[in-house]
């Protein structure tokens, strides 16, 4: 294998998948580096919105909900009809179906079982090996070692869940304002389980609390968890910038993730594809890149303003859900 490389793509997520589709075919040589085996398993929900699905999905892995019902605590549920289906699929189908997309790409080399370990001006090193790069693309999700060699910081969401074997048939958000001030529960019905989770602010709010408040929720619902084990990660939330000298960052690793949904697939996708186009055209203008951040902005900026007053925050939920009834508001807020 060679040792020099156009670009290094650290990470095989939606992110890096995702630009190193945008270089396949060009004339520059790409070493995509995974740390894992096999690409695509991930602690992820699986719920995917419009702008996910545009980037294509493995239909036949995937479920369709045209509703999603919203409940916040001492208020009737909201249904929403959805302009846009959701869907849920597993990531591991996922990833399989993204990696479809540049396995013939002859100017693109997969490497799997390679950890990254340092990164310097212009090389990395990894557990099989170092290399040479010009233009360093980190895709590494949210505990990115490469956002961690420039000294940006983070802020996480976390989120914690249960794959319960029943199968349920609806989509649900659930709001407690007066317990959760800033988080939700969800339940995703998967084609071989329902995914039921929570996702909070750790600032405000403790994992244990949270595990306690997810089980009673279970039960309340009328699952079983059957021996399921809980499952959790992080999702960085804070944008600090994408390009910094011949670094670039992408997804997670840029912090692209919203803060108020842990809705980061589309974010990933859509950063990694303009990161690519940047790198083959200098002078691209990245306007999709523009539109993402102004996207997450207004969704963070909605739920800043329902957290600030929680003695009014069920009243801006409801009236928030209630607008999101409206298909201008849902493709307002990018659904
Ligand atoms: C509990 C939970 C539920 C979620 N649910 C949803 C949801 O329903 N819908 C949604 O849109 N988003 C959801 N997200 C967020 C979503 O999972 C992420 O935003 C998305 O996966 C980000 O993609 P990425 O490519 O940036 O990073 P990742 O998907 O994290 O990919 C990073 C890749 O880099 C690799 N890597 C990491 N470190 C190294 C290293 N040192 N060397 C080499 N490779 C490395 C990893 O193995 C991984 O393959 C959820 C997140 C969590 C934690």
């Amino acid at each position: 294998m060679n040792s020099r490389f156009d670009v290094i793509i650290i990470g095989a997520g939606p992110a890096g998948i995702a630009c190193a589709q945008a270089l396949a075919g060009s004339s520059l040589s790409v070493l995509l580096v995974e740390k894992n085996e096999t690409v695509g398993p991930k602690i992820c929900a699986g719920g995917l919105t419009r702008m996910t699905i545009e980037f294509g999905i493995p239909e036949d892995q995937a479920r369709t909900f045209h509703i999603h019902t919203v409940h916040i605590d001492g208020r009737p549920p909201c249904r929403i009809a959805l302009t846009n289906p959701l869907k849920t699929v597993d990531r591991t189908s996922l990833g399989r179906y993204h990696l479809s997309k540049v396995a013939n790409a002859r100017n693109i080399e997969l490497l799997t079982g390679a950890k990254l370990t340092a990164v310097d001006k212009g090389s990395i090193v990894t557990t099989k090996g170092a290399f040479r790069y010009r233009h360093l693309v980190a895709a590494d999700g949210s505990l990115s070692p490469v956002r961690k060699h420039l000294e940006l910081p983070s802020k996480f969401g976390v989120g914690l869940y249960y794959e319960v074997p029943r199968i349920s048939d609806e989509v649900l958000f659930h709001f407690k304002p007066g317990i959760v001030r800033s988080g939700y529960l969800w339940v995703f019905p998967h084609l071989t389980h329902t995914n039921i989770g929570i996702c909070f602010n750790p600032d405000t709010f403790t994992a244990g609390l949270a595990k306690i408040i997810l089980q009673q929720y279970i039960r309340e619902k009328g699952f079983q968890r059957d021996g399921a084990r809980l499952k959790g990660g992080l999702i960085n939330h804070l944008y600090c910038g994408f390009h910094f000298g011949d670094i670039f960052l992408a997804g997670d690793a840029a912090g692209l993730a919203s803060r108020p949904s842990g809705e980061g697939i589309h974010f990933a996708l859509a950063s990694g594809r303009e990161i690519g186009r940047k790198i083959l055209d200098a002078g691209y203008a990245m306007k999709e890149f523009s539109a993402l951040l102004s996207l997450k902005r207004r969704q963070e900026g909605y739920s800043r303003l329902f957290e600030s007053v929680p003695r009014l925050q069920k009243l801006f939920l409801a009236g928030y859900f209630t607008l999101m009834r409206r298909p201008w508001m849902q493709a307002h807020m990018g659904y």
